[in-house]
């Protein structure tokens, strides 16, 4: 068993703490391998598995930077790989459960090269009771570190390594926002389309949910730092930039000025990318100016994720949420207005503690009054420490499934008629892939975020091309190039 050090642990208590009079503190970083790194990875590989959110993924994709700059390179298997790395989701209980599955399968790669550096971070290292668990169970660990300390990965990987022990560093709570002097862009999964982090963490609080407690207050990266790695993402050839935040309208409320996404889009759009996404809005913080900006530029693209979590009122108010149903249509019809041929998704939670048949039905008909382009639909999931966990829930596991299929059902059936009305169109495709089932399909997404398959090569890749849809499918289209 190796020696432990435990650097600092977890507490949720002490991430749930907001210091107001605490200000964000701006830092700029070399992160650069010391020449023990940069000789020990040469040659070597890497295997990351990335769980949950696109905060995660941007996430893993500066780790992969930071080990590709080292010499090392990636593989798929965790067979002879050097070093892995599990990113974690802490959202719904199943990622988590899906870690420790994992995790055995690690510990067969341990077991046939003890030299192997194994390490987790993400949001499930940033909770107490996990940490202790693999502590517990999986003592072939090296490193634990958590959201709030990535910009350390460097020094902690050379102490794994060198000292052959244990450590756990992972920072309850950040008021930082770190920059590097050399932007990370060019190491993302995708050289068509990158996800660039406006802002971290999450004040909102919503009773059911892990991410304030994992993931810090709620800090907004400076305008010039975003703009400045979007024009660079541009330079590299990326057609497409998806702003990431939690509640990104929320963007600059710690500068004092609420009006500051809508600003931001705005000089983004500026920049002249071909293709802008933002996800995810929060209800109550949308500023109708955005639409304005929205409308104004043709590279923001036509979609908008909205959550909604619930059509009951006395639910939304049981999850914090900090608005009403009416509100919510209200917003959804303002949007309509003024976007005509916006796409709006969404997400629902189904099952929330003593939800009624009533809650349930208010869900179904602002499903069926919105008419959503599409929607996730997740089954609550207690996450121990929120508020909701101690709420009492006498709602039985047969209802709540018989309440999942229906919500489902009629969720697929509006997105497999709005994929309906696609046929015959004529759409413009980013191509990003090979399609993963046939390496003679090429796939992208419309303007609205619709994916769409064609015939063609790799050449396509990066390119935007008119289509034409001639068959749908409910999550997905066919189609074919057509001549300009
Ligand atoms: N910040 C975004 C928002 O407010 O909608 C979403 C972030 S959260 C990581 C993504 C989605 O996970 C949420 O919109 C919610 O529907 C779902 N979610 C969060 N906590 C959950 C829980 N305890 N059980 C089930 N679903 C949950
Ligand atoms: Fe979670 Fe609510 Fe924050 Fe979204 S807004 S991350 S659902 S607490």
């Amino acid at each position: 068993m190796k020696k432990q050090r435990l650097v600092s642990l977890p507490s949720l208590k002490d991430a749930a703490k907001r210091n107001p009079s605490e200000s964000i503190n701006y830092l700029i970083t070399k992160i650069a391998p010391s020449a023990f790194l940069l000789s020990w990875g040469q040659g070597k590989s890497f295997c990351i598995r990335t769980y949950g959110c696109q905060a995660n993924v941007r996430d893993s994709e500066t780790i992969r930077s930071y080990l590709l700059a080292i010499g090392m390179h990636e593989q798929d298997s965790f067979d002879n790989a050097d070093f892995i790395l599990f990113n974690t989701c802490a959202v719904r209980e199943n990622a988590e459960n899906h870690l420790y599955g994992e995790l055995g399968q690690a510990k067969d790669a341990y077991n046939k090269n003890k030299d192997v550096i194994i390490g987790i971070c993400g949001c499930v290292m940033q909770e107490e009771v996990p940490v202790r668990h693999v502590l517990k169970h999986f003592p072939f660990i090296s490193l634990i570190f958590g959201t709030n300390n990535i910009s350390s990965f460097y020094s902690l990987l050379e102490e794994s390594i060198t000292k052959n022990e244990l450590i756990v560093d992972v920072k309850s709570n950040s008021y930082q926002v770190v920059e590097e002097d050399q932007i990370p862009s060019y190491s993302r999964g995708s050289k068509v389309s990158a996800f660039v982090n406006i802002m971290y963490g999450c004040d909102k609080f919503c009773t059911y949910c892990i991410v304030p407690y994992t993931r810090g207050k709620e800090r907004s990266r400076k305008e010039e730092d975003i703009i400045n790695e979007i024009l660079c993402l541009k330079e590299q050839g990326y057609k497409q930039v998806t702003l990431l935040g939690q509640n990104v309208d929320a963007y600059g409320k710690d500068f004092n000025n609420s009006y500051a996404f809508a600003q931001l889009l705005e000089k983004v759009a500026k920049t002249g990318i071909e293709r802008i996404r933002f996800v995810t809005p929060y209800p109550s913080d949308f500023k109708l100016e955005v639409f304005d900006v929205m409308q104004k530029y043709p590279n923001i693209m036509p979609s908008l994720h909205l959550p909604v979590q619930s059509g009951s009122n006395t639910v939304l108010r049981r999850m914090n949420r900090r608005y009403n149903r009416e509100e919510y249509l209200d917003l959804v019809k303002e949007i309509r207005k003024r976007v005509p041929d916006i796409f709006i998704t969404t997400d629902i939670i189904v099952g929330f503690p003593n939800e009624s048949d009533q809650d349930f039905e208010d869900t179904i008909s602002l499903v069926k009054e919105v008419k959503y382009d599409a929607a996730f639909t997740f089954i609550y999931s207690p996450r121990p420490g929120t508020p909701a966990s101690k709420m009492k829930n006498d709602l039985k596991d047969e209802v709540v499934h018989e309440r999942f299929d229906r919500l489902k059902v009629l969720v697929d059936n509006l997105t497999e008629a709005r994929a309906k009305s696609f046929e015959n169109q004529i759409v413009e495709v980013l191509f990003e892939d090979t399609s993963k089932k046939n390496n003679s399909m090429i796939s992208g997404y419309d303007r609205h975020g619709k994916l769409v398959h064609v015939k063609g090569d790799a050449s396509l890749i990066g390119q935007i091309k008119k289509v034409k849809i001639t068959e749908s499918r409910t999550y997905s289209l066919i189609g074919e190039i057509v001549d300009e």
